[in-house]
């Protein structure tokens, strides 16, 4: 099997599960007790803890863990604009956010608050003027993905840091694409408030972490006892803690090498999309885009068609077309890019992760125009295109 789906999760790694497995069975102590037994649980939750503020440089207190990134999204923007509201009660956010940021909003919507949604250019950027000219006297809080999960577009973030700073403006960032591929300093950046999931940099599913700047006016998220000083009540998740930790670790350390690797395996999949099949676009930004994000349209074929042919091939990807999101709709992400509904559908997103290996983009390179091809022969759409032409 070849695994081109990291954008949607990402194996845990073997030291990562090692570093987790007493803490199911051995070391199953609750982090709360006070007895030694319990308290080696609550220093295996600080550990993992410094190990995330070491890699987003921040201070541990600064770091909240939760149960997933969606999580950590509906934490920062519901609790900020609850926190906040006696000063205003607008959001900004773009139109590409990943549902759990977008549904939020709607959700804040339908409380009373105003969410201001920009739309993005043909390459999946925002504008900074308009970012600027959105701004308003009651606007609390800024969200804007770090990296986009579709076509892997990286925000200028520092930029919107700052505007968010000139206005006194809360900055929240979705960052989950981009730990593992882009190194961050939250300091540096200027970001207040950032997601994070350990599932998507090869930790496990069902743990999360939001960072919280010190001094940033938030609601706690969960009430009931006083984990994570409070504001996320629930007996911690200590192996799952302690495995995005160790995951983080990993996923931040010789960044750049490895890094290269992916990007070269990205690189060599474009230039032969590009070179081997006619009649498709490239989707996403050609240069500031995560090392590890391929997505093209591919004229006259539906997503969903292509996804099986690649499964039959042993090849996992995955596509912004219909059937495969469970909606009629494309891509929120490729119609804001000003894709067409039609072509929208043809969509294939590949992902690359650390598993990956140059052998792997060849065989999906051998596959794949054979499989366009043949969806291509049984389509009307296509036909009609050749006779016109
Ligand atoms: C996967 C993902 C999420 C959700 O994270 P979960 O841990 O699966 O809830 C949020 N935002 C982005 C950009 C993602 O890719």
């Amino acid at each position: 099997m070849i695994y081109f789906d990291n954008a949607a999760t990402t194996p845990v790694k073997k030291e990562v599960l090692d570093a987790m497995l007493p803490y199911f069975s051995e070391k199953f102590g609750n982090a709360s007790s006070v007895y030694q037994f319990g308290q080696q649980s609550a220093t295996a939750i600080l550990e993992a803890r410094q190990k995330v503020a070491d890699a987003l440089c921040c201070k541990p207190g600064e770091i909240f863990f939760t149960g997933c990134g969606s999580e950590a999204d509906n934490w920062a923007i519901k609790g900020v604009a609850y926190a906040n509201r006696n000063k205003g009660k607008h959001i900004i956010t773009t139109a590409i956010e990943h549902h759990a940021v977008l549904h939020t909003c709607q959700y804040l919507e339908k409380q009373g608050f105003e969410v201001t949604y920009l739309p993005v250019d043909e390459y999946g950027k925002i504008r900074l003027d308009e970012l600027k000219a959105a701004i308003r006297e009651d606007t609390v809080l800024i969200s804007v993905m770090f990296a986009n999960n579709e076509i892997g577009t990286i925000q200028p973030i520092k930029e919107i840091a700052e505007i968010a700073k000139e206005y006194n403006i809360l900055f929240h960032t979705d960052a989950v694409q981009a730990i593992g591929a882009v190194s961050i300093n939250v300091n540096e950046l200027g970001i207040d408030l950032l997601s994070l999931s350990g599932h998507k940099f090869g930790g496990p599913k069902g743990v999360g972490a939001l960072y919280i700047r010190s001094g940033v006016r938030i609601d706690n998220f969960m009430h009931g006892g006083g984990q994570e000083r409070f504001k996320r009540a629930g007996t911690e998740n200590t192996a799952g803690i302690v495995g995005l930790g160790e995951a983080i670790k990993l996923a931040t350390e010789n960044l750049s090498e490895k890094t290269e690797k992916i990007k070269s395996i990205r690189d060599y999949i474009i230039t032969n999309i590009e070179e081997k099949i006619p009649y498709c676009r490239l989707n996403g930004h050609p240069t500031d885009r995560l090392c590890g994000n391929v997505n093209f349209c591919f004229e006259f074929i539906e997503g969903e068609g292509m996804l099986l042919l690649l499964d039959m091939n042993g090849i996992s990807a995955s596509s912004g077309s219909a059937c495969t999101s469970g909606s009629l709709d494309p891509s929120h992400v490729l119609l804001a890019i000003g894709i067409p509904h039609g072509i929208a559908h043809g969509s294939l997103r590949v992902s690359i992760g650390e598993i990956n290996t140059m052998a792997d983009a060849e065989k999906l390179i051998e596959v794949l125009p054979g499989i366009i091809q043949r969806l291509r022969d049984m389509s009307p759409l296509y036909e009609e295109h050749l006779k016109n032409n």
